[in-house]
């Protein structure tokens, strides 16, 4: 039997708030089972650099840079050791590429200063690092190290508050507040999963409410579209189709566009 979806009239009680969220990593899990890291990488050095290259600037266009880079530049070494202008054009179509180039020099100096050439495995190290916030230590942590964290990115804090399981704004409280909803064991997975229903559901703008697969237990269902036809064409992404059916809406409504599209 489905859930039914929380009314926003009647106060949630903590353990019916655990439960609904725990509903719906379940979803996400049956939705998403592609959902994984979106840049390419190979270790830490290399997911802290992406990280730092994708701030506004989309995972894809950051793909499409890394492999030069990270042919050009192996080691934390050759970062410290990097000629700034030849680096700045390499990473030029991420944008903003010279505070960029900074920190990926400064990266590597400090690696080489203070961790002998290596990425720290440990938050309080991560973050005192250059282009490193928390955000991006939890994605180096969960993903390079295998240490359980969540990510809050805009997508991550907007589903979050379109589920009402927090109402908190602040990324470290949200952090918190989610991070005791769910096992600890579950959090980087998660974390992935949301980010990828906010960007091919869940939009900022037009969420496709009515070809989502969470309508039933969401207090936002509404936000977005309805209606299976005009909700399917905001699907994206090549499992547009499928998501379509996981939302029991006919997946011929998702038009080819949707599917060859890459996700925001
Ligand atoms: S029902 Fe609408 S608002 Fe809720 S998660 Fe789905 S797309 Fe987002």
């Amino acid at each position: 039997m489905r859930a039914a979806r929380p009314s926003r009239r009647t106060v949630e009680s903590d353990l019916g708030r655990k439960r609904r969220a725990r509903r719906i990593g379940r979803l996400l899990t049956e939705a998403h089972p592609d959902a994984h890291c979106e840049l390419d990488h190979s270790g830490p050095l290399q997911l802290a650099v992406a990280t730092i290259l994708s701030a506004q600037c989309t995972d894809q266009r950051v793909n499409e840079v890394t492999p030069k880079l990270f042919l050009r530049y192996p080691t934390a070494a050759d970062y410290a050791g990097a000629d700034r202008a030849e680096m700045e054009e390499l990473i030029r179509p991420t944008g903003f590429f010279r505070n960029k180039t900074n920190s990926l020099i400064n990266l590597g100096q400090q690696l080489v200063e203070r961790y002998d050439g290596q990425v720290p495995g440990r938050l309080v190290d991560l973050v005192t690092l250059p282009g490193i916030g928390r955000k991006t230590a939890n994605v180096i942590l969960g993903n390079a190290f295998g240490v359980p964290g969540i990510t809050v990115d805009t997508h991550f804090q907007r589903l979050m508050h379109r589920w009402e399981l927090t109402t908190e704004t602040d990324p470290v409280k949200i952090e918190h507040a989610v991070g005791a909803l769910f096992e600890r064991r579950d959090w980087t997975m998660l974390s992935h999963r949301v980010i990828f229903h906010g960007r091919r559901v869940c939009h900022a703008r037009k969420p496709a409410c009515g070809a989502c697969t969470l309508a039933r237990v969401c207090p936002s269902y509404g936000t977005g579209p309805t209606e299976a036809a005009a909700a399917a064409k905001l699907l994206k992404g090549p499992r547009a189709r499928e998501l379509a059916v996981h939302a029991g809406v006919d997946p011929d409504l998702v038009p080819a566009t949707a599917v060859v599209s890459d996700a925001p």
